[in-house]
């Protein structure tokens, strides 16, 4: 099966592993600050916490921002579930924001509409959650703008975004937001296995992150509340979890980045050939904003379904049985069964339920051959026509 998103390890990944395996440190250890090291000079922010996952990330991003019960989080509906679970963690809750049908982004004038009702009503958000669908940035102007007009903070999620560019900089260099949060999954495009990082200019916030990170335990003689009882005296002085992340993902982290810029390069060529390959289909392409540059994660697109005689089901299950690993990317987060008994209705946001009916992901990773694009270009011209 050709997959929609794929890994690549090479032999000095492996190497690199080995080392580790082969050291004193297994857990955090002396990796770990080298690859924040090296994602915090990739992205130019100031500070970088290595965390196990994305999630973790997320949720000890709404903590060290304060995020608490009656207050709320505002996300796109267009996401993973962790992107809107976070509030939930903390106690908080959740509401979403419409999509913009171009860019599949949290659309800024949808945002703007709500903060105005929500002012008015006295419910503004505590903490906005952009997610850089695809890979390609939101428009992180017009959310700062809002954010500071109404007084929010901003977490990007960039899970999608390693390598892309917002205007002329990095996603992550937070010249926009609070909080910006990486995942290091095997699909996404660098991986640590299971991993995430939460990057910030604040030192405040990344001290918080750091606490929280590791069972919110001090051992700076500077933070304790009493002087040190000895060489072994540690403090725990707030809530915090184990979300450490470990050696061996560090040093497979720090091997794969070296090849990022590769990465985002080799993404970009499959891109065009298939925007190439795939004009003229009934079909949507990905649009791109100009001044932006994505570092496409997923390559999605929509079937014009008013003038296709197949439905969405048969175009994947088609294409699967071809050997293409198709997919959709997501499922509106407010239409899951969970989010459902909290309160929110099928119809909600309409726009983002439009993109669902009509998304499909085809096939892109690093390794993917030009034949193997044709391929699935040759099925899906057969499959629609
Ligand atoms: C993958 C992903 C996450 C979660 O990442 P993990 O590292 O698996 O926790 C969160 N948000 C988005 C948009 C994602 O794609």
């Amino acid at each position: 099966m050709m997959r929609y998103g794929q890994q690549d390890v090479t032999d000095d990944d492996i190497q690199a592993i080995v080392a580790v395996c082969n050291s004193d440190f297994l857990t955090q250890g002396p990796q770990v600050p080298k690859f924040e090291t090296a994602v915090a000079q990739y992205v130019s922010a100031k500070h970088a916490v290595a965390v196990n996952s994305a999630t973790a990330a997320l949720h000890i991003s709404c903590l060290a921002l304060g995020l608490t019960e009656g207050d709320v989080l505002w996300t796109s509906p267009i996401t993973f579930p962790a992107s809107a679970n976070c509030a939930l963690y903390c106690r908080a809750s959740i509401d979403f924001v419409d999509i913009d049908i171009r860019t599949y982004n949290i659309c800024p004038i949808a945002l703007e509409r709500k903060l105005v009702q929500a002012e008015l009503l006295g419910k503004l958000p505590k903490i906005l959650v952009a997610v850089h669908m695809c890979g390609q940035p939101c428009d992180m102007a017009s959310i700062a703008k809002l954010s500071k007009k109404y007084g929010f903070s901003v977490i990007e999620d960039a899970s999608h975004a390693i390598g892309a560019r917002y205007q002329s900089e990095c996603i992550g260099s937070c010249t926009f937001s609070d909080i910006t949060i990486f995942s290091f999954h095997p699909v996404k495009i660098i991986t640590t296995g299971e991993g995430g990082m939460a990057v910030t200019n604040n030192t405040e916030v990344a001290n918080k992150l750091m606490l929280l990170r590791s069972h919110g335990i001090t051992r700076d003689p500077d933070n304790f509340t009493v002087g040190s009882e000895g060489p072994w005296y540690y403090q725990q002085v707030e809530l915090g979890f184990n979300y450490r992340m470990n050696d061996i993902q560090a040093a497979l982290g720090l091997s794969q980045i070296s090849r990022l810029n590769y990465y985002i390069e080799r993404r970009r060529e499959l891109a065009s050939y298939y925007n190439e390959l795939l004009e003229g289909l009934p079909l949507v392409l990905p649009f791109q904003i100009s001044s932006c540059l994505s570092s496409w994660h997923l390559y999605a697109i929509r079937l014009n379904l008013e003038i296709l005689k197949v439905t969405r089901r048969q175009v994947v299950e088609e294409l699967q049985s071809r050997g293409i690993g198709v997919n959709v990317h997501y499922i509106p987060v407010h239409t899951h069964p969970f989010y459902e008994k909290l309160g929110f209705c099928r119809g909600d946001f309409p726009i983002a339920e439009r993109y669902y009916r009509e998304a499909l992901t085809i096939p892109l990773h690093v390794n993917l051959t030009s034949d193997d694009q044709l391929f699935v270009a040759a099925a899906l011209q057969e499959v629609l026509n």
